[in-house]
């Protein structure tokens, strides 16, 4: 038997943060204020400095998909401190594949500290098997998706090896996520989603509101994120593809027939590539 002394104390809220890297990726930091995890370290400096400032440990890496602004600092890390990386069990990762424990959609990812429990999400669209970690409830009873570039603020992913169609039904897992989930995507592309969010849906109150506070947010260098999926269902057009005023501004700017919200959604994704 345990002693008092012994026993799990109760859990503090860990803290969830953005590390910038590069451009505009952020790479997640989770801690529980001594031991920490990185989600998505394509850069090991800035993760290195996160953790020296703050005095945390490295104890887990989760990789979502294998491009290389995701995984590129994970040899780095791992020359630090070798601790468990876990990745989707679809896709190739080179030298580092010895190194990772594969996991798919339906998976159970178990940290002991921080105490993190996820689960797998398999969410096909971006690459082939990018994957997502969902935590089902922190301390205080939130829920937080790490989703790498599948859901972004307001966006998506590009298509670079999946269907739109698999896309779709990628986003629809996650939109079926508690409102409440916070969503830690892997990018600042807020403002560019916006303005293109607005052109699909033009008379989206709510979006209108979330323009002006995220430009009040980015002009005071403040991340955007996370989001929540409640807000992304009410603003995101990507989620929105069955609404019959996106479909109808889609028709209109593209001179398109809309038949249906797999139609939308492949329409807006490539409109999206090529909007200015
Ligand atoms: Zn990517």
């Amino acid at each position: 038997m345990k002693s008092p002394l012994e026993q799990t104390p109760a859990r503090a809220a860990c803290e969830y943060v953005p590390v910038p890297a590069f451009e505009d990726n952020y790479i997640w930091v989770v801690s529980d204020g001594c031991n920490a995890v990185a989600v998505d370290p394509g850069d090991a400096a800035p993760v290195r400095a996160c953790l020296a400032k703050r005095g945390w440990r490295l104890v887990a890496i989760l990789l979502t998909h294998h491009h290389k602004d995701h995984v590129g600092g994970v040899a780095d890390l791992l020359a630090d401190a070798q601790v468990p990386v876990y990745g989707p069990a679809g896709e190739a990762l080179g030298p580092l594949d010895p190194f990772v424990t594969r996991v798919k959609g339906g998976d159970a990812v178990h940290l002991d500290a921080p105490a993190l429990d996820f689960t797998v999400i398999d969410v096909p669209g971006h690459t082939r098997g990018h994957i997502a970690y969902f935590q089902p409830a922190d301390s205080t009873g939130t829920p937080h998706v790490f989703c790498g570039d599948t859901l972004f603020a307001c966006g998506c992913g590009r298509l670079f090896e999946g269907t739109p169609a698999q896309m779709l039904a990628s986003l629809d897992a996650l939109a079926a996520l508690p409102g409440n989930t916070h969503v830690h995507c892997a990018h600042e592309y807020t403002l560019s989603n916006i303005r293109f969010a607005l052109a699909c849906d033009p008379a989206n109150a709510a979006l209108h509101d979330w323009s002006r506070e995220a430009a009040a947010l980015r002009e005071r260098g403040v991340p955007t994120l996370p989001t929540t999926i409640a807000h992304e269902r009410a603003v995101n057009p990507f989620l929105r593809a069955g609404d019959t005023a996106v479909q109808a501004a889609l028709t209109e700017a593209l001179h398109e027939t809309v038949p249906d919200r797999l139609a939308a959604f492949s329409l807006m994704r490539e409109w999206k590539n090529r909007f200015r």
